[in-house]
């Protein structure tokens, strides 16, 4: 413990002191003057272009009504990369990261019930207030109060324990590992979106994007039961991935286009598109790929103006839906198609790093990188 705590930045005197000499430990437990704080290991923002930095901090305590869980696994998820090197996101310097995470029950605060110590579960991005009607009701996805997780609101899964609420937190059966349980989060992104196209079994799609999101709509598209999909992708490595995972046809953009792909395919436009990129210009192209009555989700988060022609979505008559938010009962589903293996996202998981090495696969995922899905794991 004291070699690891020597390789660390040490942001705290007394807190270190109490884990590293278990004996000082108790001296200052018995001593009213120095409560007995334990630390754990967080990976935190900086600065933009600056590396991730892995400190010490105290260990969350579960206050009325909040859970504390141990983190098992946390996945780097794209918006994590945008958010640490944008100046836009406004990231504030000390931030833990890390949105998508499964671990264990570790403390139960007073007035919490429905929980034990050491079950697993899967913590979701937001953080749901308990107190609103929404949440008084059981429906913590709707939370009129919602602040995510991992972007300066409260602190993410980049650490060894984080706090939580019930209304975020949802059990996973035993047998499910916490790889595919921190898949969860992404996962739900994708069914949301199927469900907000309102895409049905026969019908078929072009998927913008083969990142964590395109994929993961990707996968929920074929369970759903596409007639055929068509990605479109820059990255060679990701087109691979896409069409290992079960995409009809991938396309580089700039050569081919998506919409003649599926015409050459089954004879028409696809039905719906799935804008799953968020950068300025990617709805423009979603509504020129979009045949006459076809319709588009939307699920990339862009910061930017995208200057779409509304002419052009008018006189093809498209039906375009924003889809961000989740609907109660898509997280249980998730976790229920996963757990039964009807589903599996397996094959996105390309790295796993413990803490230490965090920085290092964060910095390097911010070049474009053959990694799909890397994932952070205790
Ligand atoms: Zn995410
Ligand atoms: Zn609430």
């Amino acid at each position: 413990m004291a070699d690891d705590a020597a390789a660390l930045s040490i942001s705290v005197g007394p807190i270190t002191q109490a884990r590293a000499h278990d004996g000082w430990a108790s001296a200052f437990a018995a001593d009213l003057r120095y409560p007995l704080v334990t630390i754990m290991k967080a990976c935190v923002f900086k600065a933009i272009g600056a590396p991730l930095e892995v400190i010490e901090l105290p260990d969350p305590v579960a206050g009325p009504g909040e859970l504390v869980v141990r983190v098992k696994a946390c996945g780097i998820c794209g918006s994590d990369l945008h958010a640490a090197t944008t100046a836009k996101a406004k990231l504030p310097s000390g931030t833990v990261m890390g949105h998508e995470l499964a671990g264990v029950v570790d403390q139960i605060g007073t007035g919490v019930s429905g929980f034990e110590r050491g079950e697993p579960v899967v913590v979701m991005s937001y953080l749901a207030c308990g107190e609103c009607a929404k949440c008084r009701a059981g429906i913590g996805v709707r939370c009129e109060a919602m602040a995510l997780i991992g972007f300066g609101e409260a602190p993410g899964g980049y650490a060894e324990l984080i706090k939580t609420r019930p209304g975020s937190v949802f059990k996973m059966p035993e047998t499910m590992s916490f790889r595919a349980g921190a898949t969860v989060e992404p996962l739900v992104v994708g069914l949301h979106g199927l469900r907000r196209a309102r895409f049905q079994a026969g019908e078929t799609c072009v998927i913008m994007g083969a990142g964590s999101i395109g994929l993961m709509t990707l996968l929920w598209a074929r369970f759903a039961g596409a007639r055929a999909i068509v990605v479109s992708e820059l990255l060679l490595d990701r087109r691979e991935v896409a069409l290992k995972l079960g995409a009809d046809a991938a396309v580089d953009p700039r050569m081919h286009s998506p919409a003649a792909a599926m015409t050459r395919l089954t004879g028409a436009g696809p039905d719906v598109i799935f804008e799953c990129i968020g950068e300025a210009g990617t709805m423009a192209q979603a509504i020129s790929h979009a045949p006459r009555g076809g319709r588009i989700a939307i699920l990339g988060v862009s910061m930017e103006d995208d200057g779409f022609p509304p002419a052009l979505a008018m006189s093809k008559e498209l039906e375009i839906n924003f889809s961000l938010g989740l609907a109660p009962g898509e997280v249980e589903t998730a976790i229920a198609v996963l757990a039964s293996g009807r589903l599996s996202t397996n094959a996105m998981i390309t790295h796993s790093v413990g803490i230490e090495d965090l920085p290092r696969a964060f910095a390097a995922l911010t070049k474009p990188a053959k990694q799909t899905k890397v994932m952070l794991e205790f």
